[in-house]
């Protein structure tokens, strides 16, 4: 396709536009027809629609400046209000509305941090202890930051042991970290045990609610069992819930909370002394969307409890027939704990390469979301893939028999680099690896090179050697193997 470097010299018309930009969509993932497995939390169209039009009402308003637009702080004080009911905040629970997932978690570790400076102003190396299955945002929190992440081991089951995290505690420790569920594979963190050790050390504890926030409430009351989670454990300082995920917001609503506003007063930011004016900021960015308040805002009044806990009770269902049905697989495995409405598989046959499979069920039209350690595939289920759940398990039955009888196929196509990937010990090699990758997709001209191709995923020195590298690392196992069975 021809990229565009240049703004038309002459504005166009709309309608020819917006045909135009409709057939961009084209290769895109198939939300409406449930089959992503993640990213889009879509509650069918006349709740979309509903959205869009709450969205336009506050199109051009700016949450900036909540004296500017006092209909906005309403709005926000509202969701932020009944989204800590939801969570079991007590009446001192504030808040504020945010962009996301990540900027709801940037925000709590620039939080946590400021706080510490002034509690505990000897710290210059602040950490945060956490399971190593916490989200992403953190490590990016930690790199913005300047903090780091001590991250505990969990197990197949995705559970943390309390103790392995105690262990990391330092005195050093800013904030204890944990999830609601994890996103790997929808496991809750034993936040009752780790609120108490986050109490007996003085240390706040902040729940990752991300996924969980609007959807983990209505599992517990449809009899789910799970650890209490939420801000009835008084270790829990603060949490994130996404309004955008199970909350059926539009996207760019997230809600960060606190169990007072004694920790929220580090979340701003004021400068005083800007030629323009005293300038203060509530979160990360400066214009605030107010369509994404609006949205959110309406979101939660049009389901109401009985839509929340319907589709709650639909997009669990949803998990059990997927869990059901891939259990009957033979040569796969389910990971971690049915708390939530994630379902994460792995392969327990050598002979099936769970990569491979991804592969063939990408032909087949699904939005697959591949995992490392161990390479796996993970579903969040949502009540639009109710219809569609049968015909995914068919699929990936064929799938798993197809890879079985071609092993060759773990080391082709996407697969091959997945595998590599996910083996490869010097994670740092993969990290530089990958913004090659991404400084090469941003560069000039990059909308004319076929990323869909995927070889310049693979490092360079990898390519056309991938045998010898396989065998390489498949040496190394052994070696280690031996080593720990103590016969080299
Ligand atoms: C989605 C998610 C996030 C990040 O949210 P974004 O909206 O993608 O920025 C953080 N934590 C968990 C557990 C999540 O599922």
């Amino acid at each position: 396709m021809h990229q565009r470097t240049r703004i038309p010299t002459s504005g166009r018309v709309h309608q020819e536009l917006l045909d135009e930009m409709a057939g961009f969509a084209d290769g895109d993932a198939d939300f409406r027809g449930g089959r992503t497995w993640s990213m889009v939390y879509y509650a069918g169209d006349s709740h979309s629609e509903l959205l869009k039009k709450a969205h336009n009402l506050y199109f051009s308003t700016n949450g900036l400046n909540p004296m500017a637009f006092r209909s906005l702080k309403r709005m926000e004080s509202e969701v932020v209000q009944m989204t800590a009911g939801l969570l079991n905040g007590p009446s001192s629970t504030v808040g504020a509305m945010t962009s996301g997932g990540t900027e709801s978690l940037l925000l709590a570790v620039k939080t946590w941090r400021d706080r510490a400076r002034t509690r505990w102003p000897w710290i210059r190396r602040p950490n945060i202890v956490c399971p190593a299955t916490i989200h992403p945002a953190f490590d990016k929190a930690a790199h913005y930051f300047g903090v780091t992440l001590r991250k505990a081991p969990v197990g197949e089951d995705g559970a943390v042991r309390v103790e392995d995290l105690k262990r990391l505690i330092n005195r050093n420790t800013i904030l204890i970290a944990a999830s609601a569920p994890q996103y790997v594979s929808g496991t809750v963190d034993p936040i009752p045990q780790i609120g108490q050790l986050a109490l007996s050390k003085g240390i706040p504890l902040h729940v990752d609610a991300c996924f969980g926030g609007f959807i983990q409430p209505w599992l517990e009351r449809a009899g789910v069992e799970m650890p209490v989670f939420d801000f009835r454990v008084p270790g829990v300082m603060s949490m994130s819930a996404d309004a955008h995920k199970y909350g059926f917001a539009a996207k760019g609503a997230s809600v960060l909370l606190y169990r007072d506003m004694g920790a929220m007063r580090h979340q701003f930011f004021v400068c005083a002394d800007w030629a323009g004016g005293i300038y203060a900021s509530p979160t990360i960015a400066g214009t605030r969307p107010g369509g994404c308040i609006s949205a959110a805002w309406a979101a939660m009044m049009a389901m109401g409890e009985d839509g929340y806990l319907e589709m709650a009770r639909r997009a669990h269902d949803v998990a059990e027939r997927l869990r059901d049905g891939i259990e009957a697989i033979d040569g796969l495995k389910i990971l971690g704990q049915p708390h939530s409405t994630i379902v994460t598989y792995a392969s327990d046959d050598p002979d099936v390469d769970v990569y491979a499979v991804a592969d063939w069920l990408h032909e087949r039209g699904w939005a697959t979301d591949r995992q490392q350690s161990p390479p796996s595939i993970h579903c969040s289920a949502n009540a639009a893939n109710a219809p569609v759940v049968d015909e995914y398990l068919s699929d990936l039955r064929e799938a798993v028999a197809h890879v079985r009888a071609h092993p060759a196929l773990a080391r082709e196509g996407e697969a091959a680099m997945y595998g590599l990937m996910a083996k490869i010990p010097l994670r740092g090699l993969v990290g530089n690896t990958v913004r090659q990758v991404m400084a090469e997709m941003y560069s000039p001209g990059a909308g004319e090179v076929d990323l869909s191709e995927q070889d310049d995923a693979l490092p360079p020195w990898i390519r056309g050697h991938e045998d010898k590298v396989h065998a390489a690392l498949d040496k190394v196992a052994s070696v280690r193997k031996r080593l720990r069975r103590g016969t080299v």
